[in-house]
This record gives C-alpha cells, structure tokens and sequence, in this order.
C-alpha cells in the first residue's frame, strides 16, 4: 500500500450511475438462503451444496435487479453474507472473541480468518461456548452479531474479506458477478461503525475502548481495497450508519477524528475503486463535512430519516457525487414521487454547480420483503399503496429520470401517484372519525391511575399474595402438537369448535401443572397465539397480513411484519375468552396477557400518513378496552409486555425525549382505567436497564419483570440508584438456554435482589416466556424456582 493523496489512479473510473439501492433482500423472496442455511446446519446437505445455493441466489439476484432496469457499472450491491454482515468482517479479520481463539487461521493462507464452517459456529455457538452476542442494528428490527474486542484481539486481514476461503466475500462476488458480466458495487460495513458496534471483551483494559484498534482494522480495509481493485471493482460502498446515532459512549470529536484518519488514510490508497461513504439510518451530522474533506468520492445521505444539510456542509462536497437516499429503505410504502422529487431538486439546488447526484434508497432494502406484487390476499387498493423492494427499485429510477430529465418527463408516474395518494387519504378504514375523536379526547386524567400505595393496598388485600410471589412471563412451551392444531386450523382441516377444544385442553394442562409445582401467579400459556404481535394485528381493525412478505431478523431468522394501515379499532374482545377460561379453573390470580402498543408497532410495518404518537394513541385505546373487559370477567392481574421499548429507541438523543413521552403516555393509556384493585405487570426483555428505566418508571405499572439472570443482576445498583418505587421481577431463570438453574443458584440471586430492593418489592418469574422451551427444563427450572422463593421467604 502506498499513500498519495493527490493523485488517485481512480481519477479514470467510471461515476456512479444515476440511479442506484445501497443493499437487496439477501434471504431470497422464497427464503431460499434460510433453507440452504437450515438443511446445511442439521446436515441434510454439504457446505458445498450451501455455497453453490448462495451462488444461485446471488446470480438470480443480479439478473432480477438488471431486468427491474439498474444497469451501468457499479449500479448493482454485492451486499451478500451467510449470516450477517459485521460478523462478515469479524471472521474475515480473525477477530473472534478468545473462547473461540481454536478456530482462527481456518480460512488458511496463514491468515487469523475463519473458515465457513466456523463463521456459523461463532454466529451460534457450540455446546458450552456461547455464541457470538447478538443485538438490534442501529433502530431497525435486524440483529447483528456484537464484534468483543480487546487489546490483543487480532485484527488482521485476510485474503478476499472472505469467510472461509476467499469465495464467500465481496472480492469473490466481484471476481463472481464479473465472470457473469456485471459490474457490481461491493458492500461492506465501514470501519467506524465496525469498531462503534463492537464492545470491549471481558479482558480488556478498563480504559480500552474499540476504537483503540482503528489503526488495525484500517490497515486491513486498505488491503481490502487493493484486493478489490485488483478484482476489477470500480466502486466500493463502505456503510457508516453509525455516525447517524450520537449516543455512544465516546465523545463526538473521538468518533470525528476517527472517520478523518479512516477516509484520509482509505482515499490516500494509490490502486483502489472508488469509495462511497453511506450515511444511513439518519443524518451524517458533523461528520458529513469531516468526510467532505477527505478524498473519498460519493458520500450517500439518507434523506428519510434526515434532513437535507445546510449549504455551507454541502459546499464540503465539491468534486464528489452526492448520493441521495430519498426512498425509504425502512418501510413499505409507496414513496411521495412528488415531494422526493422536490427533495432532490433542492438538493441539487444547494450542492455546488455541476455536482452530479445519484437517487437512491436511504438504506439497504433488507428491512423490506421482496415484491408487494405476490401479495394477492392484500386487498387491491391497499396493496396499490404498498412498495416492497422491487416496486421501490422502480421509483428509484423514476426518480433519477425526474431529476435528470425534468418533471414532464415522468409526468405519468407523478400524477398515478398522486391519485394513489388521494384515493390512500380518502379511504373509509384511513380515517375513521370516531377513532379520531376517541383520541382527541383522551386527558391526562385517562393516563393517570391511584396512587401506588393506594393500588398497593387494594392488592394486597384481594390477592393474598405471599412475600416474593412466583409467577412466568406469559408463554408456556409451544409444543409439536400446538402448532399442528393451529396450522390445521389455519387450512381449514380442523375447524373453530375442534381448535378452541385443542387449545382448551392445553390451557387446562398448564394451569394444572403451574398448581402442582406451586407457582402464585398463574398465566393460561398463550398456546392460541402464533406471535406477541400478529395475534393481535389479526384481530383489530386496521392491519393487513402479508403472505410472502418476510425480513430477515438474524441469521437464517424471519419475521412477517404486519401492515398497519388504517385507524385502529378493536371490534370485539381479543384475549378474554381464553383468560376466563384459565381463571375458572384455579382458585389462583391468572395473569391476562396483553402486548403493549410500542412493541406492537416496533414489530409492525407502520403506516407514515400521521405521527407515531397518534397510532400508539389508537392502540393504547384498544388495549384500555381490552384491559375493561379482562376485568370484567374477573382477571386481578394484567400484564402489557412491552419489550421493544428500548429497541426504537432514538438513535439521536435530542429525539428521545418525545419519543418515550409518547410511548409511556399509550402504554399509560392501555392500562390507566384499571381500578387499583387490579395488578398491572409489564415485561422488558432486555438488561441494559440503565438507559430507560426513568421511562420504565414512568411506565408506572405495579410489577416490571425484566432480564437479568444473564448479566448475574447487573441491573440492581441502576434500580437502587434510580429509587425504583413499586415491585421488581428481575429474571432469575435465562431461559434463552436449556439450561436448568439450581435451587442454590436462584436464591442467591433472589437473596441479591432482596437485598437491594428490599423483600416486599422482589418477584420470582424467569427471563422471558417460555415458548421456545421445552417441558423437560420448564418443569425442572420452575420448581427450582418456586423453592428457591419459599427458601428466601422463610429465610427473612
Ligand atoms: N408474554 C410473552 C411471552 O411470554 C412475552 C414475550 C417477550 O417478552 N418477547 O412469550
Ligand atoms: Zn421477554
């Protein structure tokens, strides 16, 4: 590598095609890469089999995305990877946290990379070695594997970036889509946002932050990028979506300095493609003017979740292209032709004279389903509304066509949008006036119940709970036979008497066992529900299902998110039937089970037409009725999981503020009519505690059960700090493995939380549901649980 600054042998590349996406679905619109993946995990197929099904996928994706017209050279992503694409880099660099230091050097060549075989042992663990930690990337519902760094990690290139040998990374797919006669764009996460999504391994220094070993990962992306060049790559696209967040744990000028030193150092690479810097998932900040004076070529702003930058940080831009994100990569509606258009126009208008723009998506598509064509069930004129990942494609090359040939030459497309446009406003399900009125009559009042220590006493005195009362987060394990009744029911081969007495009987089996082992607190085991959120969109109006709609979640994972669509009403009650049943046969409290608004809308695809606030409003509404008519028939206990609170999350914190003052406020609306005499539960599935718990408090539910087993009660100083008044559920059981904890070891956690909290506040429950568990070590950890509670009450 040779550093000269001003004269790049990049200067006779071609530029960046007018039109371009910044990534594509890479599951396959039939999940193929889930089940190449699945077949090659259980065995059923060769790594060889699974490598030649990647290849297919990737060549069937470059031709789709040439005949939906992206053409010209580096106008296609190479964006693929088996799993994730930070784990990508990790395994290409060797950097793998120490437990898994054996499986370095397996890519071979003498390099510390991983093999393929090992890429997906590190991605999901091996007997006692846990896997890799998985988290939520940026604000988005994708899960990346967290890289742990410390101060002697390697962090060392290997040939090709690929995992295994260098077939499987993006100098491969180069080297592969040339050999089909594309020129493809490759994609790989930038180092920045590499080191800012990693976290210091347990072995690290107590001032080592990852950021320390730029100085590595940059010399391995330099050699990244000879090889790339040598492979014929003109462009490459380097993703920065972590300049968009600005709550890290560094300060603002160390993340600045860093981006300076990596683009300064890339550019200054003598034989390299050109680079394009993308800013996504939000606004680049001051780190746009800082990339506008290094050498790096294009810089993409997303311009959906941003906004278009002053003038005087534009004007830093001179001599690049400036790629425009004005499609939304995130949701899956039809993008606003006409206001984008204006947005681009502006753009132009205040970008130096003459520096081209490229229209493009404001992320990867990765978060969108593939082709809102194949959705028949979708009534038409919603689905007209609708834009996946191919239909979004095709505005992206309207919109460059508007942009470089004027308006009239598009003319047709904008004025069919507008008339969709119209038509999605004046629909009857859109706006429905009693749904508005409800909310615009809402008051602080409907937000607000009695005061805790009155709740508390009409509590105690209904349900006679003892001290450190035991109870589970909802689910019971979904057995083989529940999702053979329940897909039977969904064909239409068992109908509604024969499931309703299938899932009867299930409820009856499980609230006999939660009596025998002696839990206080019983639940009837969510058997009916095939997911937290679909369950409840099915049942109120305003959402439609898709069939082929899936998103990769992580690894071969996949979710179908609802579309919410319309104002939302519940026409009839949702969850009472089933709770009533469970109550009429125990003499226990049976805890109703609800979904908050939030994670309702977090795992939801949610309409853009009003703000967020409104729709949390429409649903809290919906679940207050719910709440009403729980109570009604009899339930004491009611329990609204809200675990994606934390997850949507802003990343900029100026936005946090309004974001947790609406989403307590619904959550408040939801459960603000129950009369103190009812127990409100809320669930949190995760530990980081610390940076919500003032909203958590807010939440002001009587009892938040929430994860800590894992991180051995970490979260208790955070709560003894806080003065977290009302009672406190901290997961002694990590039911996120077989795993079954002792008696010894859950009251020793107990004992920890009793201490800090103080007895009257402490409940006994594990982690999280129990779904993905099986009764073996359900069975076993509950009773475990159950005596460790008696062994602490007795103990005090
Ligand atoms: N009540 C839900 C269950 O037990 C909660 C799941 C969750 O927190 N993700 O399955
Ligand atoms: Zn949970």
């Amino acid at each position: 590598m040779s550093a000269a600054p001003d004269q790049p042998t990049s200067g006779s590349l071609p530029p960046l095609p007018g039109a371009t996406i910044l990534g594509y679905p890479r599951i396959g619109a039939d999940r193929e890469l889930k089940k190449a993946l699945e077949s090659a995990w259980r065995g059923s197929t060769t790594l060889a089999d699974l490598r030649a099904s990647a290849a297919d996928l990737r060549a069937a994706t470059r031709s789709h995305l040439a005949a939906l017209g992206l053409g010209g050279p580096a106008s296609v992503p190479a964006d693929f990877t088996y799993y994730d694409q930070v784990h990508q880099v990790t395994t290409a660099l060797g950097a793998v946290p120490e437990r898994f230091a054996d499986l370095r050097g397996t890519a071979g060549q003498g390099f510390p990379g991983l093999g393929l075989e090992e890429y997906f042992t590190v991605a999901r663990g091996e007997g006692e070695r846990a896997a890799a930690e998985m988290t939520k990337w940026l604000d988005s519902n994708y899960h990346y594997l967290v890289p742990e760094l410390d101060e002697t990690t390697p962090v060392r290139y290997a040939l090709g970036f690929g995992a295994v040998d260098p077939t499987d990374g993006p100098v491969a797919q180069v080297l592969e889509a040339a050999r089909a006669g594309t020129d493809v764009r490759p994609v790989v996460v930038g180092p920045v946002t590499y080191l800012l999504l990693a976290k210091a391994s347990d072995a690290a220094g107590r001032d080592f932050h990852p950021l320390d070993r730029l100085g590595d990962v940059l010399d391995a992306y330099a050699h990244l990028l000879v090889d790339l060049w040598a492979a014929g790559a003109t462009w490459v696209q380097l993703d920065e979506p972590a300049l968009a967040c600005d709550a890290w744990d560094v300060p603002e000028e160390r993340i600045l300095a860093a981006v300076h030193q990596a683009y300064t150092l890339l550019s200054a690479v003598t034989e390299r493609p050109r680079i394009l810097v993308a800013g996504t998932y939000g606004p680049l900040g001051a780190a746009l003017p800082v990339l506008g004076a290094t050498g790096v070529e294009a810089v993409g702003l997303d311009l959906v979740a941003g906004r278009l930058p002053n003038a005087e940080d534009l004007a830093t831009l001179e001599g690049k292209t400036v790629v425009a994100g004005v499609v939304s990569g995130r949701n899956i509606w039809r993008t606003d032709l006409s206001a984008a258009l204006s947005t681009l126009e502006a753009l132009r208008d205040a970008l130096p004279a003459g520096t081209p723009v490229t229209v493009a998506t404001s992320t990867s598509l990765q978060h969108v389903p593939h082709d809102v064509g194949r959705e028949t069930g979708i009534d038409p004129e919603i689905r007209s509304w609708l834009a996946f990942a191919d239909q979004k494609v095709g505005e992206v090359l309207t919109l460059a066509r508007g942009l470089a040939q004027g308006r009239e030459a598009v003319a047709d497309e904008l004025a069919r949008d507008a008339e969709l446009r119209a038509r999605r406003a004046a629909h009857p399900g859109v706006r429905r006036d009693e749904v508005r009125d409800a909310v615009a009559s809402v008051t602080q009042a409907d937000r607000t119940r009695a005061p805790y220590p009155e709740r508390k006493a009409a509590q105690d005195a209904r349900l006679g709970l003892p001290l450190i009362p035991t109870t589970t987060i909802g689910s019971f394990p979904q057995t083989a036979e529940i999702r053979r009744a329940r897909a039977a029911h969904r064909r239409g081969e068992l109908g509604a008497a024969g499931y309703e007495d299938a899932m009867r009987a299930e409820i009856a089996r499980v609230v006999a066992l939660q009596e025998e082992i002696g839990l206080d607190v019983l639940v009837h085991g969510e058997a009916e529900r095939n997911d937290m959120v679909q369950y409840f969109a099915e049942l109120l109006d305003g959402f439609a299902a898709t069939e082929h709609g899936w998103v990769q979640s992580y690894g071969s994972r996949c979710t179908r998110p609802s579309i919410l669509w319309g104002d939302v009403a519940r026409p009839a009650p949702m969850t009472v039937a089933w709770s009533a049943y469970a109550q009429s046969l125990t003499d226990k409290p049976m805890k109703g089970m609800l979904t908050g608004p939030v994670t309702i809308m977090a795992w939801s695809f949610v309409r853009d037409d009003i703000p967020r606030a409104q729709v949390a409003d429409q649903l809290g509404l919906a679940l207050r009725a719910e709440v009403a008519d729980l109570e009604a028939a009899g339930i004491g206990v009611v329990q609204v999981d809200e675990p994606a609170i934390r997850e949507t999350l802003p990343l900029r914190r100026a936005d946090r503020p309004a974001y947790l003052q609406w989403s307590v406020g619904s959550f408040r609306l939801a459960t603000g009519g129950a009369a103190p005499a009812t127990q409100v539960h809320t669930h949190l599935c995760y530990s980081e505690f610390d940076v919500v718990i003032d909203a958590v408090d807010h939440l002001d539910a009587d009892v938040t059960s929430i994860e800590a087993s894992r991180s051995r009660m970490d979260i208790l100083p955070a709560v003894a700090a806080h003065g977290f008044e009302r009672q406190l559920g901290p997961g002694i059981w990590d039911i996120h493995s077989p795993r079954v904890p002792s008696v010894e070891e859950c009251t020793e956690l107990l004992r920890r939380a009793v201490d800090a909290l103080g007895a009257g506040r402490v409940w006994a429950n594990p982690d999280c549901g129990l779904k993905t568990r099986a009764y073996a070590e359900t069975e076993a950890s509950l009773r475990n649980l159950v005596d460790a509670a008696k062994a602490v009450r007795e103990s005090l």
